[in-house]
C-alpha cells in the first residue's frame, strides 16, 4: 500500500537538499538587498488562489521558495542588517531548532518529556552563572528560569505574578482590585503597556515616568509619583525597569529604582531583552547593577546570543509567585505526582498550555561557542559600535543624540529632521544596508544597531561611507 506520508528515506533525501539550500543562503546572504524590494500584494499575487487538491512535489515547493518567497524576504541574517535589533541565528542554533522540530515533543508537564523540562531548568541555571545574575534566580533556590517565546510574554507573566502578589491571591476574581497602578519610563517598550492591557490593569493605570538627559528613568520622579498615588488610595504593584531601551539604548538606574520598590513592597521587573546578553562579559556587567532587587528579569538570546527565534529567558526570584498566578489543574491534564517529586510543570510558568523544546537550540549554541566564543563576538560588536560613534562625532555634518549603549548608536544629520528622514529613506531604498529610526526629544533619529552575527568591521565601515556619500548627494 503506498504511503502518502514522506518516508524516512525520502525525508533524508529532501532534508539534505534543504540543508544545502540553507547553507547556500548563508553563503550568499550578503549579496541580497537587505530590505525586501516588493510592493504590498506582490507576494500574494504570485500564489494560486486555492490550495492544491493533490499533493505536489518537493522540487516544486523548493523552486517556489526561490522564485516566490525569496523576493519577499528582508534579510535579518545579512551582515548589512542594522535596523531595530538583531534577530540572530547560527549554525548550532538552526540545528538545535531542527532537532526540536524532529522530536516535536510538547513539554507542558515534566512527564510529557522529562528532558524538555530538565534541560531547560539546567541551561537557565547555567545562564545565571554565565551572566552573573543574582543567585536567587537559580532553580536550586526559591526562584528559577523558564523559556518564553518573547520578552512580551515574559513581561505579561511577570505582570500577572505581581498582580497576584499585590492582591493576596485574589487577582483572578472580578472586582478584586481596581486600584492597581504600574510604573515605567517614557522609554519603556510597547510590550509593557500591552501586558497591562491584557492583564486588565489598563493603559490609564500605567504611570509614565519622565527620564533624565540620558533617557534613563528619573528615580526621584518615580518616588514622587508613587507617593502621590498612595495618597490617592491607589495601590502601586509593579515597576518596570529597562536595561537597554529600544529607542535610545538607555539604562534605567536599577539600584535606585530597586531600593524604592523594596521599601514600598512593589514588584520590580527588569526588561533587558536586547542588552542582557552583554553581561556575558564581566566588563559590561555594570548595566545590571542593582539587579539583586529584581523580582523578575528577562532577556532574549534570540536577539544577540545567536539563538534562533524564538527564545526569551525569564527568571523569577520566587517561582511560587509566578505559578500561583498561572496554575490551573484539570484531571485531563494529569501528572500531579511529578510535582510531589519536586519537578515543576512548565505549563504553570507561561500563558499557553503547550510548549516547544526550545532549550535544545540554546544548549547547542552555548556548547558550540563556549562562554569565551560568545564573549568574543559581543566584544567585537561593542567595539565596532564605539568606533562608529567616533566617526559620527568627528563629522561636522552629523550629531549623536544619545549616549552609546554598547551596540546602539543614535544620530542625525545636523541639517534637521527632513534631511535626516530623506537620508534614511534613500539609504534603505538602496537595499545596501537597512537602518531604522526613532524620535528623541523631537529630533528624527537614525539608529544603527550593530550586533548581527555576521557583521564585520568592513560592513560597518561601508555603512558609514554609504551614509556620508548619500548625505553629500542629498545636499546637492
Ligand atoms: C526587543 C525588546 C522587547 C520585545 O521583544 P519581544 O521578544 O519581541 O517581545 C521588549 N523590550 C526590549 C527592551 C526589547 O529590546
Amino acid at each position: 500500500m503506498p504511503d502518502d506520508h514522506m518516508t524516512p528515506d525520502e525525508f533524508r533525501e529532501y532534508g539534505k537538499e534543504v540543508i544545502d539550500w540553507i547553507a547556500d543562503y548563508y553563503k550568499w546572504v550578503e549579496t541580497y538587498p537587505v530590505l525586501s524590494q516588493v510592493k504590498p500584494g506582490d507576494i500574494r499575487s504570485g500564489l494560486p488562489p486555492s490550495a492544491p487538491q493533490k499533493g505536489e512535489s518537493m522540487s516544486a515547493m523548493l523552486d517556489d521558495m526561490d522564485h516566490l518567497i525569496m523576493p519577499g524576504i528582508t534579510h535579518w541574517q545579512s551582515p548589512n542588517f542594522f535596523a531595530f535589533y538583531p534577530c540572530n541565528s547560527s549554525g548550532p542554533g538552526i540545528l538545535g531548532e531542527l532537532l526540536s522540530a524532529g522530536l516535536n515533543v510538547q513539554g507542558m508537564n515534566w512527564v510529557t518529556s522529562p528532558a524538555c523540562t530538565e534541560l531547560e531548568a539546567h541551561v537557565l541555571d547555567w545562564l545565571v552563572e554565565m551572566l552573573d545574575l543574582p543567585e536567587k534566580f537559580r532553580s536550586t533556590n526559591a526562584g528559577g528560569g523558564v523559556i518564553q517565546d518573547t520578552a512580551s510574554s515574559a513581561t505579561l507573566c511577570a505582570t500577572l505574578a505581581a498582580r497576584e502578589r499585590a492582591t493576596d491571591g485574589q487577582s483572578n476574581h472580578v472586582g478584586a482590585d481596581h486600584s492597581l497602578v504600574a510604573y515605567a519610563s517614557h522609554e519603556s517598550h510597547s510590550s509593557i503597556e500591552k501586558a497591562l492591557r491584557i492583564a486588565g490593569i489598563g493603559t490609564d493605570r500605567m504611570r509614565v515616568i519622565p527620564t533624565d538627559e540620558s533617557y534613563a528613568m528619573d528615580a526621584h520622579e518615580l518616588e514622587d509619583q508613587i507617593l502621590r498615588d498612595k495618597a490617592e488610595d491607589f495601590k502601586p504593584f509593579i515597576v518596570y525597569g529597562t536595561v537597554g531601551s529600544t529607542s535610545s539604548g538607555s539604562l534605567d538606574p536599577l539600584e535606585s529604582i530597586g531600593s524604592i520598590c523594596q521599601r514600598e513592597g512593589i514588584w520590580f521587573h527588569v526588561d533587558a531583552a536586547m542588552l542582557g546578553t552583554a553581561a556575558l562579559c564581566p566588563e559590561f556587567r555594570y548595566i545590571q547593577e542593582g539587579l539583586e532587587y529584581a523580582d523578575s528579569y528577562c532577556f532574549n538570546p534570540h536577539k544577540w546570543m545567536f539563538t534562533n527565534f524564538d527564545c526569551d529567558c525569564l527568571f523569577v526570584a520566587d517561582r511560587n509567585a509566578l505559578t500561583r498566578a498561572l496554575t490551573i489543574n484539570r484531571e485531563y491534564l494529569g501528572d500531579f505526582p511529578s510535582k510531589s517529586a519536586g519537578e515543576d510543570n512548565y505549563r504553570d510558568w507561561q500563558i499557553p498550555l503547550g510548549r516547544r523544546f526550545r532549550s535544545l537550540k540554546l544548549w547547542f549554541v552555548i556548547r558550540y561557542y563556549g562562554v569565551e566564543g560568545l564573549q568574543k563576538h559581543i566584544r567585537e560588536h561593542v567595539e565596532m559600535a564605539q568606533e562608529f560613534a567616533r566617526w559620527v562625532d568627528d563629522d561636522p555634518n552629523f550629531e549623536r543624540l544619545a549616549p552609546v549603549s554598547l551596540q546602539l548608536v543614535c544620530f542625525a544629520h545636523t541639517a534637521g529632521n527632513d534631511i535626516t528622514k530623506s537620508l534614511l529613506d534613500s539609504i534603505n531604498a538602496s537595499g545596501k544596508i537597512y537602518l531604522s529610526q526613532t524620535m528623541l526629544r523631537g529630533r528624527f533619529t537614525i539608529r544603527i544597531s550593530i550586533g548581527q552575527a555576521n557583521t564585520r568591521k568592513r560592513h560597518v565601515r561601508a555603512a558609514w561611507e554609504l551614509i556620508q556619500k548619500t548625505a553629500r548627494e542629498l545636499a546637492l
